[in-house]
This record gives C-alpha cells, structure tokens and sequence, in this order.
C-alpha cells in the first residue's frame, strides 16, 4: 500500500470516528442536592455549615451550573425528555427552622430555586427546631417548593412488626395522601411527589406510589437521567464528610446509570450480604470498567449476558445504611462516571 493510501486511510478514519462521537447521543443528566440542616449546633450527620453551603452554591455559580427547581426537572423526566445538562436542583428534608434563618438568605442572594419535603403533621405538632407554617407560607410565596415527605414521617418501605400487607398499604397510602391534602389545604398547591422518609423504599412501596400516580424520591446517591426509575429518584447527600467541594465537585460530574430492568433491584432484602441484579444499557461504557463496591470496598460481580450483572458483598454488611455503589467512565464524556446506588433495607 503506498503511503499516500495509507495516510488517506488514517485521515478516513479519524474523521469516521469524529463523526461517530458527533452523532451519537451524548448521555445527559441533571444533579439533585439533598440537605437537611444547614447550621454549625445541629447533628454533624445531617448538617452542613452556612459557609459549606455558601461555598458550595459559590462552587456551582463558578463552574457553569445551572440552578432549576426541582418541578422543571421532574416534568422533564415524566414526559422522557431528554436533561440539559449541568442543571442542578437544591432540596432540603424535614422542615428544619434552620433552612429558613441560614440557607434562604444565601439562597436568595444567589437567586437559586430551593424544594423542601417536610411532613405537615410534624410542622403541626412542631416537633423539633421546625419551621412555622408562617415561614413555610412565606418561603412558599417566595417561590420555593413545599413538598410531601409524608405527614408522619415514619419508616414506610415495609410493614411493622404484627401489621398485615393490607394493614401496610392502608396505612402508608392514608400518610402520604394525608400529607398532599395538607399541603394544598396550606398552600394550595398539588404535587404528587413523595420523599421518602429516611430515604427508605421497597418493590411494594414503589408500585404502591406509582398506583396513586406520585413520582417518589429517595436518598439513594446517583444523577437523574435515562433510565432513573420515577419512584426511586436519587439525590446526592451534600452535607456532612459528603459537605467539602472535593467530595461535592465529583458527584456533579456523573451520569444516571441506564438501567432497563430494576427487577433484580429490590432494596428489601432477606439475605445479607444482598443480591444485585441490574440489567443496563452498556453502550456507552466499558463492560470490565463498571465496578461495584460496598464500604468503598469492590465487591465480586458476574455478567449473566451482554447486560446483565449481578453484584453481591463476600461478607454480611453491617452498617445501618447500608448502599452498594455501581460505577463505570463514560465513554462520550470524557470525565464523566455512570453512577448507580442501590440502597438495602433488611427485613427477616
Ligand atoms: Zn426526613
């Protein structure tokens, strides 16, 4: 082959490949933020400092991010259109006081959109630092978003000790519709989302939550995109060891993890160490880089077929919030991590 074919080969090639990358879909997917305190005399494990806080929002003014409310992302994700990228939504849990005198304020000077969950027969009963429904009406009429966390906030994936399934069903169907009433009797406003308290969810929780035509929200780490599932969206956990920006920075850079079948994904489960079993979307990573790990720890993984994998911890996990996370390099966004976390509740 003479080197003038040889180099019109290469040049053929490359331009092939430019314009492969330039035609295929490039993974999009928006961040969700979740807080609880935001102040320095609260529990260190849910709290963030004001001035974590404020560096953080600092963080994402400077970098390009761009601010939305949590509905704008959430419409997108029911009607499948595809996320802009770099969009980031700031939610809160619980309805502490705190978020009002410490977080709003600084909200407010970034002009940043804020949602949070609360549970109305808490704030009723103001059970704990909570906010007021004044203050609730005034960061409502402001323009954040008051949403459902259940009116109780009790743990809802699965039954109580001595409750039967339809004892379970009634009740965590009459919290979390108690809770939507209340609000709209409050603020005059449906949502039809659910966050779950504790971040706790189950199989049977979900389909309960899609048969009342709610979208639920959990604590489970990841980004939002193709294929989150609109009964357990994750939010990443902001505060805490989770609070510094070389631990914030990274998780603005992942990608939903495109899972076509969460079947073999129950978060309830009878053994332990867990089984997960997921079938996803491979094209845009590499088989071999996609790792489990548990406790920072990689745990063994098989793939049954081209894209389906199960993940299983050699030793029992002990820690109470126990989460296997799932991660692979994206291959059109270079710098980009796929993220999937798959959270566990133990039943006997
Ligand atoms: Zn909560």
């Amino acid at each position: 082959m003479s080197l003038l074919r040889r180099v019109c080969l290469i040049a053929c090639a490359i331009a092939l490949i430019a314009l492969i990358a330039l035609i295929a879909p490039r993974a999009q997917a928006a961040i969700i933020l979740q807080y609880h305190h935001v102040a320095t005399d609260t529990p260190s494990s849910t709290s963030v400092t004001p001035k974590e806080f404020r560096t953080q929002l600092q963080y994402l003014k400077d970098n390009g991010y761009k601010v939305v409310s949590l509905d704008r992302l959430i419409n997108q994700l029911k009607a499948g259109e595809p996320l802009v990228d770099n969009e980031v939504a700031i939610t809160f849990d619980d309805g502490y006081a705190n978020v009002f005198t410490n977080a709003r304020p600084i909200l407010r000077e970034f002009g940043y959109p804020y949602t949070m969950f609360l549970g109305p027969a808490l704030i009723d009963r103001q059970e704990g630092p909570l906010l007021s429904w004044q203050q609730i009406k005034t960061m409502h009429d402001e323009g954040a978003i008051i949403a459902n966390h259940s009116s109780y906030h009790h743990r809802l994936a699965v039954p109580k000790s001595g409750e039967s399934k339809a004892q379970w069903r009634e009740r965590v169907k009459a919290d979390i519709l108690l809770a939507e009433q209340q609000l709209e009797q409050k603020l005059g406003v449906r949502r039809n989302w659910v966050a779950y308290p504790y971040g706790d969810f189950s199989a049977e929780l979900e389909q309960l939550v899609a048969e009342l035509g709610f979208i639920g929200i959990g604590q489970q780490s990841g980004a939002v995109g193709t294929g989150v599932s609109l009964t357990r969206i994750p939010r990443y956990p902001s505060s805490s060891q989770y609070a510094a920006i070389k631990h914030f920075a990274p998780k603005l850079k992942t990608l939903a993890l495109p899972v076509t079948d969460y079947s073999g994904a129950d978060p309830v489960s009878r053994v332990n160490p867990p089984l997960l079993k997921l079938t996803v979307n491979t094209q845009d990573f590499k088989v071999k880089a996609l790792n489990c790990f548990f406790n920072g720890e990689a745990i063994p993984m098989t793939w049954l077929d081209a894209n389906t994998f199960t993940a299983q911890a050699s030793t029992p996990l002990k820690l109470s919030h126990n989460r296997y996370n799932c991660t692979a390099p994206s291959r059109s966004k270079p710098g980009y991590f796929y993220w999937f976390s798959q959270p566990w509740v133990f039943v006997k």
